[in-house]
């Protein structure tokens, strides 16, 4: 699933791409009955032509193309992936949409963006601005805004497991599974501790290294792009991770197995010996 980092690269790709200072001149949604799987939204599209995009905002995993009027959110879901593709170039499998637009502001540029997305669980919906499109997410955890101080007063307090807590993207946006247990395991505190149970000093070492995971993991697809120079969306094996997220795997710090255990159905992989 694309996370934050998958997300920010992502935003950063369709920038380079020209996407700011484009126009939409029309959009095509697949018109085939929905499937059984997936509950993305597409929502009413027919106000996007004449629109022109000002710029690219991120919060989590959520991206706001920010228009004259209005704001188009494009979530990823499962599965999806946006392409920015040459006007001549074939639509890709699952394509459930696609934009054309034109950008006139240092040479003529034509080009389509699609989302495709075998799982359809992608939602492309648009806003009548940012607070509505952002609605419900809480600050972002790459934001530069957002202090160690910040992080202790949304989760210091509570009496929940600190791992649901993290996953709360009301909380704070764009913490996802797997970089949950990464920053968990850096600092050797359990998934199951109550939040309320961790020291300050502790909860600061927590906000870093939750930060320094995105962060590596951001750098790490940023320096590894396809041979288009687009992001590509990576599994949780590569290089990016110290723990490896599979049945078997062994702590990278003392070498015995890690256990498994699910929080509100989302598995966590942790060392029993190392985190407490
Ligand atoms: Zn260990």
């Amino acid at each position: 699933m694309p996370e934050l980092p998958e997300v920010e690269s992502l935003r950063r790709y369709l920038v380079r791409e020209r996407l700011p200072g484009s126009v939409f001149e029309r959009v095509e949604i697949e018109s085939k009955p929905s499937p059984e799987t997936g509950t993305g939204a597409i929502s009413d599209l027919t106000r996007l032509p004449g629109r022109r995009v000002e710029r690219l905002e991120r919060r989590g995993k959520q991206i706001a193309v920010v228009l004259d009027e209005g704001v188009l959110g494009l979530h990823m879901g499962m599965t999806g992936r946006i392409e920015v593709l040459a006007e001549s170039e074939p639509t890709p499998r699952f394509t459930r949409v696609e934009f054309f637009l034109r950008n006139d502001t240092n040479g003529t540029k034509n080009f389509r963006m699609v989302l495709a997305d075998p799982r359809r669980w992608g939602a492309i919906r648009t806003f009548t601005d940012l607070r509505e499109a952002f609605a419900g997410l809480g600050p972002d955890a790459l934001d530069p805004g957002f202090t160690a101080e910040h992080f202790a007063e949304a989760v210091g307090h509570r009496k929940s497991q600190i791992k649901p807590l993290l996953l709360d993207q009301s909380l704070i946006a764009g913490v996802g599974n797997i970089y949950a247990d990464e920053a968990l395991h850096r600092v050797g505190i359990s998934p199951a501790r109550r939040a309320n149970r961790i020291s300050g000093k502790n909860l600061h070492s927590l906000y870093l290294a939750i930060r320094e995971s995105l962060e590596h993991a951001l750098e790490f697809i940023l320096s590894h792009p396809d041979d288009r120079g687009r992001p590509f969306i990576v599994d949780a094996h590569d290089d990016r991770m110290r723990l490896r997220r599979k049945s078997g795997a062994f702590c990278p710090r003392c070498e015995i197995p890690l256990r498994t255990k699910s929080f509100g159905g989302r598995t966590a992989y942790y060392c029993s010996n190392c985190q407490h």
